[in-house]
């Protein structure tokens, strides 16, 4: 029978996919579906156990391995104003959170009870991701944008596409583009350090907003020569400069490291004297020479070393893998501290848990005979919130040590 425009359909979920519920969880993966009669991609279900007891109303992927995404454990009567409520309560949780920033997440899909919808703000620039079928939808769309537009006034909105995002979506490609207004540049402060924002280039949408926090932490201990591997468009190393005498950055992206030197350029009045270089190179190649030179006398030494690694483990699969990585960079950057020395190292992969991190950090100081003092083990920024039953909310870890001989 074909679904009308307002009929909500019923989901039959395993007894495993109605455990995962019932623990807090929101999702339900495809394996765990028994029936999904008539259902439209994208649509608005109920959500039913084995035994047909209600569960609540979520939105359905007819494509992604994750088939439901939770929005309520009640029936839903009204979706747009649902979702322009929670976009109002994501704005209104980050009040009191969110100080010294310009740009900040605004709302972070599944933690702000809104699976699929991510928005970014830079200054006056939102760019919003829509990474579901329902809410790619045109009336979602619709809704989302009124509701942002009314709340935050801003001059324009961006949409972000992964273009492999949608294709696991069964979405039609689409390319990055404006939504709203016309201004796809701007420039914005962050604990007092500037930074460019091109909307339609870079990573992510723009900057790792996830590290704001820790930006302003590892600088408190931040000093002398001072090494940023993996540095982006210069995040850790601007933070630090002003407390460090010599500043290298490392990537293997030039058109990162050339908004990287913009991005000094505007902070000239906070670097005063400090110096600032940018290195292109492949940070293993690189760390390998530094830290073990042909010739040991070439070895270098440095007071502060950062290393924030993209996400070496995908999937479960790749745990191992990517241990043996974070391992080798952080057992040659140790050797290259000198005491007294503070290793600033991070991982943004959720597959590696914070007692997987620490755990090879002790085996990697244990081979580099240093030994490792804890000075803070952090997380992501409070505007990227962690709902304790969804651990996927959960993935950055950043830990801030001391370094004795
Ligand atoms: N620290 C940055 C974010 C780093 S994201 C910030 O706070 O803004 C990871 C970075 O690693 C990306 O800029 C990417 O270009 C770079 N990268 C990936 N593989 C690399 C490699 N093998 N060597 C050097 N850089 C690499």
């Amino acid at each position: 029978m074909p679904q009308s425009a307002h009929a909500v359909l019923t989901v039959k979920v395993s007894p495993r996919g109605a455990t995962r519920l019932k623990a807090g969880h929101v999702w339900v993966y495809r394996s765990d579906i028994v029936s999904a009669d008539d259902v439209l991609p994208g649509s608005l279900v109920r959500v039913v156990d084995h035994r047909g007891k209600p569960l609540g109303t979520a939105l359905y992927s007819s494509s992604s391995q994750i088939a439901i995404r939770m929005l309520s454990p009640d029936a839903i009567a009204d979706f747009p104003a649902l979702l322009r409520q929670r976009i109002a309560d994501a704005i209104a949780y980050r009040e009191p959170l969110v100080r010294d920033t310009e740009a900040y997440r605004v709302v972070f899909s599944e933690a702000d009870f809104l699976p699929g919808l991510i928005v970014d703000r830079y200054d006056d620039i939102l760019s919003l991701q829509l990474l579901t079928q329902a809410m790619d939808a045109e009336p979602v769309r619709q809704a989302i944008l009124t509701e942002l537009t009314a709340r935050l006034h801003p001059a324009s909105i961006i949409e972000r596409v992964d273009p492999r995002v949608r294709e696991l979506e069964s979405l039609p490609p689409r390319s990055s583009r404006l939504l709203l207004g016309e201004k796809t540049s701007t420039t914005f402060t962050m604990n007092g350090v500037h930074f460019r924002f091109d909307a339609l280039e870079g990573q992510k949408t723009g900057a790792f907003l996830d590290q704001r926090e820790n930006y302003a932490a590892a600088a408190q201990y931040a000093h002398g020569d001072t090494l940023d591997v993996f540095c982006y468009q210069g995040g850790f190393a601007l933070h630090l400069a002003p407390r460090c005498s010599h500043v290298t950055g490392v990537d293997s992206s030039r058109p990162a490291l050339e908004i990287a030197d913009q991005n000094a350029a505007l902070n000239e009045e906070l670097l005063g004297q400090n110096e600032l270089e940018w290195i292109e190179a492949n940070a293993f190649d690189l760390l390998k020479d530094y830290a073990s030179p042909a010739r040991p006398q070439e070895a270098r030494r440095y007071d502060t070393i950062v290393l924030d690694p993209p996400a070496f483990a995908k999937s479960k699969r790749d745990l191992d893998a990517a241990l043996r990585g974070y391992k080798e960079l952080n057992l040659r950057a140790l050797k290259m501290l000198r005491p007294g020395g503070i290793l600033v190292t991070c991982s943004c992969s959720y597959h590696v848990s914070q007692s997987d991190f620490l755990e090879m950090l002790g085996s990697a100081a244990l081979d580099a005979h240093r030994t490792l003092r804890l000075i803070e083990v952090r997380g992501q920024a409070k505007d990227h919130p962690v709902l304790l039953n969804i651990p996927e909310t959960s993935y950055l870890k950043c830990v801030i040590a001391s370094v004795s001989e």
